[in-house]
């Protein structure tokens, strides 16, 4: 370890241990301070980048972190080739859209599935949409002739699309970015370091109604940043709102980021319905696979914990992960599988965190939004399997009139239902688990589009997905 480094953590330590603002006297998941109940420290910057004071442990893994984070940004300037150098090219792969209503065709499918030639990236009950490694390809268009299978090609070659998703900001936008205070813009996907610098940046300009926590950790060591909007009524809704928990889903952390920016910047002229709601974000639940999208493989769904024992394969799905019926239909025991449940109900700490701050918050929350992507759909409970709610009628109403919200505007169509009966059982997911808490509006939301660019929906996406949706949440909090 360098003296530099040396002193930074020193630096870090102290300023950690020393200063003890009055917003960090409440634990992450207490009820949060709210104009009425806690006076606003005076640098709320620095009270939201502080952390409560650490153990011994914690201090050591502070370390580690500013010898990561800190030494290569101030010192060496970040080598681009790094970013790129262990990068998965995805160039010849193909999407494809299959019909598999005929039980034949299913029955290829599995087969092609499970000799590893195809993967499913999601579909229905009428259809599935395929990804193909170029090597494979003539072996699985070979299959599909003999079986007369047809298909549509969706995308032709993925990594080109890949190269188009998220082109650089334009120098007006450049320009507005440096004025502005953050880095965050909706006509670019964003790493997390701006998202998060966003989140800050809120908090420090408004900190009469906004506050940001670290509600935990994620295994790599990175914040699960929290962001609350709250005029601090008594008597106030709580509405919960995650995005990112499979890592490639851009768009979700781009949508929920947008819905936060409209609040915190125009609160005062909102409606009362916007405003009579403590407002919970966590745009980024998978921090760690999110990051691993940018730098290394655009497709990792999952998050970055290293496999143990035997298994060499990393991550689990943290939608797969809660702790409401963990472990059946729709999810794997098989730590290289996409959908690998994990070791058991939240051994995950992304999920951990989530259900910890359930556990300890004061707020009443009356719905529960989990933005997800694609395929254009409002799913509400129950997903581990075929089975209703009681009030499924109250949510499927709700779910409707946010469904004709989002075509007015923008013209999406998005389809309304149970996740198992609309699409499949999937056990373990945080929507299940929200509703098992009582939680009565409790939606997943699977994001545009239905296919033609799946996953890697290009940027200039972000704005009309978000406005449409935006729509929806008006309607959502107006019935809570
Ligand atoms: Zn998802």
């Amino acid at each position: 370890m360098g003296s530099l480094t040396l002193t930074l953590v020193f630096l870090y330590a102290v300023s950690t241990v020393s200063c003890t603002p009055f917003i960090n006297q409440l634990q992450p998941g207490q009820e949060w301070p709210t104009r009425s109940s806690v006076k606003q420290p005076y640098h709320q910057f620095d009270a939201v980048e502080n952390e409560p004071k650490p153990n011994v442990a914690e201090l050591k893994t502070a370390a580690t972190d500013v010898e990561k984070e800190i030494i290569p940004d101030e010192n060496t300037p970040e080598d681009p080739l790094a970013e790129t150098v262990d990068r998965i090219d995805y160039s010849g792969a193909q999407v494809w859209k299959v019909s598999i209503e005929d039980v034949q065709v299913q029955r290829i499918i599995k087969r092609l599935t499970s000799d590893k030639l195809i993967e499913s990236w999601g579909g229905n009950h009428s259809s599935l949409d395929i990804f193909i490694k170029p090597k494979a390809l003539e072996n699985v268009t070979a299959e599909f002739k003999n079986g007369d299978i047809t298909y549509d090609i969706m995308i032709e070659d993925l990594q080109q699309r890949i190269d188009e998703e998220n082109p650089p900001l334009d120098e007006n936008e450049l320009e507005l970015q440096d004025r502005r205070g953050h880095r965050m813009t909706w006509k670019q996907y964003h790493r997390l370091d701006d998202i998060h610098g966003f989140l800050d940046y809120l908090a420090k300009t408004y900190p009469s109604i906004i506050s940001v926590n670290s509600i935990g950790k994620s295994y790599e060591g990175r914040d699960l940043k929290m962001l609350r909007i709250s005029d601090g009524k008594a008597g106030n809704k709580a509405v919960f709102i995650d995005g990112g928990i499979h890592a490639r889903e851009w768009i979700s952390p781009a949508v929920v980021t947008y819905f936060i920016n409209q609040f915190a910047e125009n609160f005062d002229v909102e409606s009362d319905d916007i405003k009579n709601i403590d407002w919970y974000f966590l745009p980024v639940v998978n921090p760690d696979g999110y990051e691993y999208t940018h730098r290394s493989d655009r497709l990792w769904r999952k998050n970055r914990k290293y496999g143990l024992g035997i298994s060499t394969c990393t991550g689990a799905d943290l939608n797969r992960n809660f702790g409401y019926r963990w472990g059946g239909k729709g999810s794997s025991g098989y730590p290289c599988s996409d959908i690998y449940r994990g070791s058991g109900p939240f051994s995950e700490p992304e999920t951990k965190a989530i259900s910890e701050f359930f556990k300890n918050t004061a707020a009443k929350f009356s719905a529960y939004l989990t933005y997800h992507s694609y395929g254009q759909y409002l799913l509400y409970p129950w997903g581990y399997d075929n089975a209703l709610p009681a009030d499924h009628k109250d949510l499927d109403s709700v779910g409707n009139q946010m469904a004709e919200a989002i075509r007015k505007t923008g013209g999406s169509q998005y389809k309304v239902g149970s996740s198992s009966g609309l699409l499949y059982p999937a056990a373990g997911g945080s929507d299940d688990w929200a509703k098992s808490l009582g939680i009565k509006y409790t939606y997943t939301i699977e994001l545009s589009d239905t296919g033609r660019y799946g996953f890697v929906l290009p940027a200039s996406y972000i704005e009309p997905v978000a406005r449409e949706n935006l729509a929806a949440l008006r309607v959502l909090a107006s019935q809570v």
